[in-house]
């Protein structure tokens, strides 16, 4: 006999956790299932902007997530060759900082979060296949940790399962509708950081085309993340200590802010991390957090869209669960509604982690945006969602900034300006893009 439960969910780690917490709170019977035992460490950085810490807060969790210890982020700070930005948040729901938590209490924390709330997590589980009644999903096929095979049936399968979703595979969906290479590669590594003046800041520079940034975590630790342009990849291979820190002295800021600290962790990378939507939802079946929809880590956006979305998927779903036409119909708006909160971020995304000439004009831009009176603070707003990226994108300004870029960067004419033609070329189509996935 198989099981019976409301919703099975693949994947238990931001989005799956969220979904099963929003679910459980409405009294259904649900269960996640991982094969991984968390806390264990994944591939991926953790930075918080304010908007994400309201996400945590609106799902229960962040009392738990600040107990961890990392220090709040109530200042930014933006640099680069002559200059030297900071700013605070805007408040979401009264939250006004950042955090940045290492991923393994991070998941942690919300698993405990998911369990505390009424959802059954089974660490050491994996999804292997799906129940089909007709055309509908009605349950998953499943594996222990002993490799034993069972069976759950479910009104709802939830995919929680990450960019590489066996149950987005399974249902036909892991071919995206949209689709971007990512233009920057990262490499990551926590210090010892006994820099207390620091301590309260995330930290961004950019110089030329390399990316650093520093950002105070639990632990006493700074994780310090390099975005190089994908095409200084082979510059890593075999050479990933020396090369790591040889980056880090291309961005003086950073390497000035590094000073007294002590790298104490291996460096972790990810060389290839498109973005995409996929179709999320069907008869039977969603897709929360990246199984569905990834954007590219240059803007720290995945976490708190894994958080809020799941958290919604799991509100839609948990009223509509006995009649299986209002189901679809619940999930399908609850798509929509992530597409089109997250199509413009997407898009503005894609442009910032372009590696090529454009970040040229990409500092001219911020330097025109962050010494306006409090332009960091605009543009944290834009981080956390308050405020739409398109309005930091308009065209007088990008001319501005193509013009000076030009100016100051004779060596590199060509390069800006390929750079921003390809930019002009991929505004253009991402008009396009947007009216054909909203369609
Ligand atoms: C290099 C890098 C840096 C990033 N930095 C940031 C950042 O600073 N800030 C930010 O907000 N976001 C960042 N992100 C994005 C962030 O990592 C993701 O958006 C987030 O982890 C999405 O959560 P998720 O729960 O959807 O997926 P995941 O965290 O990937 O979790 C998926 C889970 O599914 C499980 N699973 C897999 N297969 C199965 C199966 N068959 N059955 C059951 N379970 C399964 C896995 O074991 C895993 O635990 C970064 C991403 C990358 C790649």
């Amino acid at each position: 006999m198989a099981e019976r439960v409301d919703v099975v969910i693949a994947g238990a780690r931001c989005a799956g956790s969220a979904t099963a917490t929003a679910l459980a709170r409405k009294g259904r019977h649900v269960l996640a299932l991982d094969p991984a035992r968390i806390p264990s460490p994944t591939v991926s950085t953790h930075l918080l902007f304010a908007g994400g810490v309201a996400e945590l807060s609106r799902l229960g969790a962040l009392d738990r997530v600040e107990k961890i210890g990392a220090p709040r982020l109530p200042h930014a700070f933006i640099g680069g060759p002559g200059l030297a930005a900071r700013g605070e948040y805007t408040p979401v729901d009264d939250l006004d900082y950042g955090l940045c938590v290492r991923r393994a209490p991070l998941d942690q924390a919300l698993v405990e979060t998911a369990r505390e709330s009424g959802a059954e997590v089974r660490e050491g589980h994996r999804v292997s296949g799906l129940l089909w009644d007709g055309g509908r999903v009605a349950g998953v096929r499943a594996r222990d940790h002993d490799g034993k095979d069972y069976e759950v049936r479910a009104s709802l399968v939830i995919g929680a399962d990450g960019r590489r979703s066996t149950v987005a595979r399974l249902v036909g969906a892991a071919r995206p509708r949209l689709t971007h290479p990512n233009g920057r590669a990262c490499y990551y590594a926590y210090y010892e950081d006994p820099r207390q003046e620091w301590r309260s800041t995330a930290a961004m520079w950019l110089t030329g085309r390399e990316l650093g940034n520093a950002f105070p975590c639990d632990g006493g630790l700074t994780m310090v993340l390099l975005m190089p342009p994908v095409d200084r990849v082979a510059d890593f291979r075999g050479n990933l200590e020396a090369e790591f820190d040889r980056t880090v002295s291309l961005v003086p800021g950073l390497a000035e802010r590094l000073d007294g600290c002590v790298r104490v962790s291996k460096i972790v990378s990810s060389a290839e991390h498109p973005s995409y939507f996929r179709s999320s939802t069907g008869p039977g079946w969603a897709l929360a957090g990246d199984a569905g929809h990834f954007k590219d880590p240059v803007t720290a956006q995945g976490i708190r869209d894994a958080l809020r979305f799941g958290r919604l998927l799991g509100e839609a779903a948990a009223t509509a669960l006995d009649d299986p036409a209002s189901l679809d119909r619940a999930v399908r708006a609850w798509e929509r509604g992530r597409n089109v909160e997250c199509v413009h971020t997407y898009h503005w995304t894609n442009l910032l982690g372009r590696g090529d000439g454009l970040a040229h004009v990409q500092f001219e831009l911020l330097r025109a945006l962050v010494n306006r009176p409090a332009g960091v603070r605009e543009v944290l707003e834009v981080y956390s969602r308050l405020r739409d990226p398109r309005e930091t994108l308009a065209l007088p300004g990008l001319a501005g900034a193509t013009l000076k870029a030009l100016r100051l960067h004779p060596d590199a004419r060509a390069e800006i300006l390929t750079g921003t033609a390809r930019a002009g070329r991929a505004l253009a189509v991402s008009h396009l893009e947007t009216r054909r996935l909203l369609a």
